[in-house]
């Protein structure tokens, strides 16, 4: 009875929410009907709107801008950040405009809005997906207060290239967990209810293949196979649609010789038609125009041609169908269904933000007082941080016996390195609305953490010179490295030689990743190691805490410090968050979601690769392999230790034949033999033995995260179904090719694969 009143429940809700949809879909033909060709290429047309900008020769002034939003000529507008100027700029549309078609308002709300959590590599570093729903929903919160309708985010880019300086705004190297992790992060940014004031539409990002940029260089093409884009590349995108994502950005980069902004098999055949969704695509910023320098096109009109037959709905800053649309479509060279179409997507995202029915609702100067960068808001931002660190490294020290993490009570504690005290490179890239410098930093932390005469302080050389200018936009910003001022130095060492434990602090600056922040060199720069290997030297009880945004060439410092913390750019809470793992108030649980390598020389690197035909251990012949390095990690995808220890044991599967449409379980037992209790990330991989086309050795299918108490054994499982089975087979469909399979159960990506399976 019970079942049939919930089942009578849903179906009510689904018949609830289809009848909405044809309303609004019934609203939107009639808004269309009304429509002139120049207001419906308004509302294709996205500007930036930070008045306060001087761009480049050329822009556009804020001046004429609000004359071109007067006259319908923009449909939405980015950059725009308070609720005074989104409300100043969505009066100018309902005020002066015929049809009074409310703007909508979006920006790069990446890692939070003023509370600002770790930068997204960092936090999928949790595997705590309702963690990252939790501080997507939290950001959304605080930018829907202050008039932002919606996000460019989450970026779902697979990426395996640590020298990519984008690495830091994904998931990482693995699709499955792009997908899940993207659809939490969507889930938390648009809530159930997309008109509801505190939620804001999410953009998966960027269609496609952004991540797969040659050598790692930004914006670079990339030149992949079919199957590869299909079982590599899209299935995070294909989950994004399946969960309802208001919107898609395509990207800068070529795929094949074919921008993707104007990739018509990706952005029609695929997206639209193929899995039938019906949000809006908008291009990436000018990527219309850009077209011209990747020589595809002849000019802006040309460009506009090619990005509308492609399916860009909308132009963010190129002007181009602002400058050519009509004509194309008065010459027949575009059709007016190709116009219509992207149209009715603009006018669906804002009737379901329910902007029709309030255009100034979010724009409320209350909320954003009082609901922005709130006490309740940073303390998720400090759980977030916590959960977000690897320990990578905890060693024995020889003579005690113990290792120096969780620092003991009432040591003398020292703590050396630029980024110690640093109150503004945890915020890391794409901070959004964060006040510069308004991260706790670890020297504040650890003082909030413990008595002040065990510790002294003492920053050693400083790492980067030039400070970003107030105002001046990160994104340009020239890096300048000090390569040859060692002041500070004698007296970092002689606090270093006198204290119990000494904790390093080094890494890379926030803005050393991020977008247009490719490096080469992915080692902790000369000046900071050579001091490093001083410090060491002075005191070897040396705890090296690391803040990059993308996985660093530690090969050195693995070899040469016995403990190793990797805390990312960990935002708002970072100090109070790295104090509570060094402090053992929280035993770290983050494990990595990339690969660190050996060297640069070794990138891309992941865990999911193929075999190849010799991929025999590299003693006897270097098959496969270097002849100057390891072909392994040095850290693996999956890795993280804990202050305690996991047992993994007993893998069993229920049956060891499936049909392609039925299910197994497989299980294990995982017993925490340490003496503290700990968070387990349990992970499955899963290897198709042959296949129509070569498969990978290992597969991330699904994993668990669990609190486990010393001593404590708990037994884990996991449904096998076709979902974990299936990929984009030679015929080009998604398909489980009947075989053997072959499957494993542990702690990180380089568990040997046990368990085999026969699917029928
Ligand atoms: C980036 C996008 C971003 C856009 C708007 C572009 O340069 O590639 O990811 O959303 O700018 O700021």
């Amino acid at each position: 009875f019970i079942c049939l009143i919930i089942l009578i429940g849903y179906s009510i809700q689904a018949q609830n929410s289809s009848k909405n949809d044809h309303k609004i879909e019934k609203e939107i033909d009639s808004i269309l009907k009304l429509m002139t060709l120049e207001e419906k290429i308004g509302q294709m047309t996205m500007y930036n709107g930070s008045w306060d900008l001087t761009g480049p020769p050329g822009t556009v002034s804020a001046k004429d801008k609000f004359e071109k939003l007067k006259n319908g000529k923009i449909g939405a507008m980015l950059n725009v950040t308070s609720a005074e100027a989104t409300r100043e700029a969505q009066k100018a549309v309902m005020e002066h405009t015929r049809l009074k078609i409310p703007l909508v308002f979006g920006y790069d709300v990446i890692h939070g809005y003023k509370t600002i959590f770790p930068i997204p590599l960092g936090e999928s570093a949790s595997w705590d997906l309702e963690l990252m729903e939790k501080s997507a929903s939290i950001a959304a919160k605080e930018a829907s207060a202050a008039g932002i309708h919606w996000t460019f985010a989450p970026m779902i880019d697979v990426s395996r290239d640590a020298r990519w300086g984008r690495v830091m705004e994904g998931a990482g190297e693995d699709p499955y967990y792009n997908s899940v992790v993207g659809v939490a992060r969507i889930k938390g940014f648009q809530g159930d209810d997309l008109s509801a004031s505190h939620t804001i539409a999410a953009c998966a990002k960027h269609f496609a293949g952004y991540g797969f940029a040659e050598a790692g260089k930004d914006y670079n093409s990339v030149d992949i196979g079919v199957y590869e884009l299909h079982n590599s590349i899209l299935p995070p995108f294909k989950a994004a649609a399946d969960a309802n994502v208001a919107t898609f950005m395509n990207a800068f980069n070529e795929i094949d010789g074919i921008p993707a902004t104007a990739h018509k098999y990706l952005q029609r055949d695929v997206l639209k038609d193929g899995w039938n969704w019906e949000g809006l695509m908008v291009s990436d910023w000018g990527s219309i125009g850009e077209m011209i320098a990747h020589g595809y096109a002849r000019d802006k009109t040309h460009a506009g041609e090619l990005a509308i037959k492609g399916g860009s709905d909308m132009d963010m800053e190129s002007s181009a169908y602002e400058i050519g649309l009509k004509n194309l479509v008065e010459e027949n060279k575009v059709s007016m269904d190709l116009v219509d179409d992207a149209v009715k997507r603009v006018l669906r995202l804002k009737m379901k933000l329910g902007l029709f029915k309030d255009p100034y609702k979010y724009s409320n100067l209350d909320r954003e007082e009082s609901e922005i960068y709130t006490a309740a808001h940073q303390e998720i931002a400090r759980e977030a941080g916590r959960k977000s660190i690897v320990l990578l490294k905890n060693d024995t020290i020889l003579n005690n016996n113990s290792s120096l993490l969780p620092l003991k009570p009432n040591q003398k504690i020292a703590i050396i390195g630029d980024l110690a005290d640093d109150k503004d490179t945890p915020l890391g890239n794409w901070r959004a609305k964060a006040e510069r410098k308004s991260a706790v930093s670890l020297l504040e932390g650890i003082k909030n953490a413990i008595a002040p005469e065990n510790i002294t302080f003492a920053q050693g050389p400083a790492f980067v010179i030039d400070e970003l200018e107030e105002g001046k936009r990160q994104f340009l910003w020239p890096l300048k490295f000090n390569e040859s001022d060692t002041s500070g130095t004698a007296d970092a060492l002689k606090i270093a030689s006198h204290a119990d434990v000494v904790i390093v602090v080094m890494g890379e600056n926030a803005y050393q990743t991020g977008e247009g922040r490719s490096q080469v060199d992915i080692q902790i720069n000369k000046l900071q190691k050579d001091f490093l290997k001083k410090v060491r030297k002075a005191n070897p009880n040396t705890v090296l805490v690391l803040m990059n945004g993308r996985p660093l060439d530690l090969s050195w410092e693995s070899e040469n410090i016995s403990t190793i913390l990797e805390t990312w750019h960990l935002g708002s809470q970072a100090g109070n968050a790295i104090a509570d793992v060094l402090f053992g108030k929280y035993n770290p649980s983050g494990k990595l979601p990339i690969s660190f390598p050996r060297s640069v020389g070794q990138e891309p690197l992941f865990y999911n690769q193929k075999n190849t035909g010799r991929p025999y251990s590299q003693n006897t012949v270097t098959f496969s392999g270097y002849t100057d390095s390891e072909k392994t990690a040095l850290y693996p995808f999956g890795f993280g230790l804990s202050y305690t220890s996991f047992k993994y044991d007993k893998l069993k599967l229920s049956d060891t034949t499936m049909t392609k449409n039925g299910k197994i379980l497989a299980s294990i037992e995982v017993t925490n033999i340490g003496d503290k209790d700990g968070e387990e990330v349990v992970q499955l991989y899963i290897r198709d033995l042959i296949g129509s086309l070569t498969r990978p050795v290992k597969e991330l299918k699904g994993f668990k995260k669990l609190m486990i108490k010393k001593g404590e054994t708990k037994t884990v499982s996991f449904e096998i179904t076709k979902d974990q089975l299936e990929f984009y087979t030679v015929d080009k469909i998604w398909d489980v090719e009947p075989g053997n399979f072959q499957l494993g159960i542990g702690g990180d990506s380089q568990i040997k694969l046990g368990a085999k399976f026969q699917v029928n």
